[in-house]
């Protein structure tokens, strides 16, 4: 329970989160803090928030509660969207595509994402999406996509190097999107998609959960699958292209399903297993328990699909509206041959065994923490 919980103040997340290295600088403390006007706390240039002026801080424990690496919460949010281990609740699990050439030309998988939230703008369900962009060759940032343009300027994970290998020295496929939520509010009559991994579905809903501002006008939440996340130092990018033969210049894409999949602009493909990439692979990722997305609406993913396509995971009676409407109007497309119940539990076993696995890693991580 809540009462149980407060007080807790930044110091407490210091303790329970910083110090054991599990922060995922997903920045939500910093950008929901009750003194943000007086600025008590800030992020700081690399690892986790730091006070900025401590007498500012008014010890209300928002910072706590919203952490996704607290777990506070998880009591009420379990029954809220049903969740049952692993996997969370479904009311449907499928593959499909964006029906649009020029969404899926730019997709990261089936383009399901991109052509889900054209459905909502077409529809005026939404003002706007929070997803993320490239900035630079390899540095995306959190954007609030208006418009079909944008939405498909933010699809994808293709990577124009005509610029030369901008960025990647700061690299991190972990974008801070939730920072954005606060500056597209201009009115309280908004309604907005927002796109995130499980953490950042995870803080949103525990926003949601203490109807904590502008959580409200976030009426449809699409998740990511996330197994883990990458920051490319510099020392971890020369270990790579020395071990898998490659180098960072010739990347067209990168992708991530049951591992690494590079695509380098000869088309050829290098895949690199989870277990490999402990170098690049960030700290807070081991302490993380959600693979797909349990909280969310929808959840997408390129696990259990073939190549062009996008497994989805239908979990609210809200997703499951959209998704259907989006699929009777043809914004996505299902494949005959899914819907054979041979080829939906290939596709629900690889996930739930994805799941089990990201879980008994927490366990893991968290017992050597502790
Ligand atoms: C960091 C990360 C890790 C992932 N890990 C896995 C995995 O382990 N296994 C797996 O099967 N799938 C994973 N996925 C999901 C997969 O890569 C695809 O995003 C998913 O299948 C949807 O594909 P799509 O073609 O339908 O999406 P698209 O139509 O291409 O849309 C993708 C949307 O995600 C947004 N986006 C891109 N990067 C981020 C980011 N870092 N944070 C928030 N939003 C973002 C884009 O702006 C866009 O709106 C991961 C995705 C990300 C971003
Ligand atoms: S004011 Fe509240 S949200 Fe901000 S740092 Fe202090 S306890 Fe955390
Ligand atoms: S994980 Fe996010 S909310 Fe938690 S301490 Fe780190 S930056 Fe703050
Ligand atoms: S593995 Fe977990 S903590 Fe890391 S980015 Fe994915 S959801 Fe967030």
């Amino acid at each position: 329970m809540i009462e149980e919980i407060l007080p807790k103040s930044f110091d407490d997340l210091i303790k329970d989160v910083h110090e054991l290295g599990i922060c995922g600088e997903c920045g939500g403390c910093v950008s929901f803090c009750s003194a943000h006007e007086i600025k008590a706390i800030e992020m700081s240039e690399s690892g986790p928030p730091r006070y900025y002026n401590k007498d500012n801080c008014l010890k209300c424990g928002i910072c706590y509660l919203i952490c996704p690496q607290t777990h506070v919460l998880d009591k009420e949010l379990n029954e809220k969207y049903n969740y049952k281990v692993s996997i969370g609740n479904w009311l449907k699990i499928t593959t499909n595509r964006a029906s649009s050439k020029e969404i899926l030309k730019n997709a990261t998988d089936g383009g399901s994402v991109t052509a889900i939230l054209n459905y909502l703008l077409d529809h005026n369900l939404i003002n706007g999406a929070i997803v993320s962009k490239k900035e630079v060759p390899f540095n995306r940032v959190p954007f609030f996509a208006t418009s079909k343009e944008e939405l498909i300027e933010a699809a994808g994970s293709h990577y124009d190097l005509s610029q030369g290998v901008v960025g990647l020295e700061k690299y991190n496929t972990f974008i801070p999107t939730i920072t954005k939520l606060k500056n597209v509010v201009n009115s309280d009559m908004m309604n907005i998609a927002v796109v995130g991994t499980p953490c950042q579905i995870m803080s949103i809903r525990k926003m949601q959960e203490l109807s904590i501002l502008p959580a409200h006008i976030i009426k449809y939440t699409l998740g990511l699958f996330c197994n883990l996340n990458f920051s490319f130092s510099s020392e971890g990018r020369k270990e790579l292209e020395e071990e898998f033969h490659f180098s960072f210049n010739d990347v067209e894409k990168m992708n991530i399903k049951e591992d690494l999949i590079i695509t380098l602009h000869n088309q050829k493909t290098i895949h690199i297993d989870f277990d490999e990439l402990g170098r690049i692979t960030r700290a807070a990722c081991y302490a993380c328990r959600d693979f797909s997305n349990v909280y969310a609406d929808i959840s997408f993913g390129g696990l259990g699909s073939k190549d062009g396509f996008t497994s989805t995971i239908v979990r609210t009676k809200i997703g499951e509206k959209i998704y259907n409407n989006a699929l009777k109007e043809g914004y996505i497309k299902e494949p005959n041959e899914f819907n054979t119940s041979i080829k939906k539990s290939e596709t629900l076993a690889k996930i739930i065994g994805f799941g089990k696995r990201k879980y008994e890693r927490y366990v893991k991580s968290m017992k050597e923490r502790l």
